[in-house]
């Protein structure tokens, strides 16, 4: 029988990439949605901290294994922001937040010069065997990128349109999705874990 393993989101497309991967590996993915497991506050101050504090939590609820992850924008002009509070820049929940939220970070960096508007992606998962176990599997991923000064592309959510890639020459919601998810943040986080799983 598979090990299950409760997973700390309820976005179903981080469950499905999650359970692709972890698939290979033994495991069977449930989302904590899908047990009436609701998230804990994100009281850490990186991403690292939250990832571990919704897994800690779905475990003690759970009594199962669990994966969590955070992830968001971080521009070192502006020291990090937004940092944790990526998803709520601009204070609102729901779905008009992608788009208040862009338009926060351009009014943020109306006055920063081209050559200091470098940013990344982060993406912390963590893995916790049990509610108490000391030493998590962590895997991070980062991609390099430039903030443009107005949308660019269609596709993605998020900071996607103003995030200008170098290497693919094109903002991320200029890519199409198979494309952004062989490099994407995530996708990196994903392979360190599978890397981890392996040894
Ligand atoms: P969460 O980790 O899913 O809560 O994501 C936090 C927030 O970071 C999202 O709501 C987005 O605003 C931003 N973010 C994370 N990953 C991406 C991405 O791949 N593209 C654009 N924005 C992202």
């Amino acid at each position: 029988m598979k090990q299950k393993i409760v997973l700390a989101t309820g976005n179903r497309g981080k469950v499905k990439e999650m359970a692709d991967v972890l698939a290979d590996f033994g495991f069977e993915v449930i989302a904590q949605t899908d047990l009436g497991i609701e998230s804990p506050e994100e009281t850490g101050l990186t991403f690292v901290e939250n990832a571990i504090l919704k897994a800690r939590y779905a475990a003690k609820v759970s009594g199962l294994p669990a994966i969590a992850d955070d992830s968001g924008l971080v521009v070192a002009a502006l020291n990090g922001e937004p940092g944790l509070y990526s998803a709520r820049y601009a204070g609102v929940d729901g779905d008009e937040a992608d788009a208040l939220n862009r338009r926060k970070l351009l009014r943020n960096m109306a006055d920063i010069a081209d050559e200091h508007r470098r940013a990344k992606f982060v993406s912390c998962i963590v893995l916790l065997r049990h509610e108490t176990d000391p030493s998590p599997i962590i895997a991070e991923g980062e991609c390099s990128g430039v903030i443009i000064r107005e949308e660019k592309g269609d596709n993605g959510f998020g900071y996607d349109s103003l995030f200008f890639s170098p290497e693919k020459g094109c903002t991320f919601a200029e890519l199409e999705t198979v494309e952004k998810k062989k490099i994407s943040h995530r996708a990196r986080a994903l392979a360190v874990l599978k890397q981890k799983l392996s040894k």
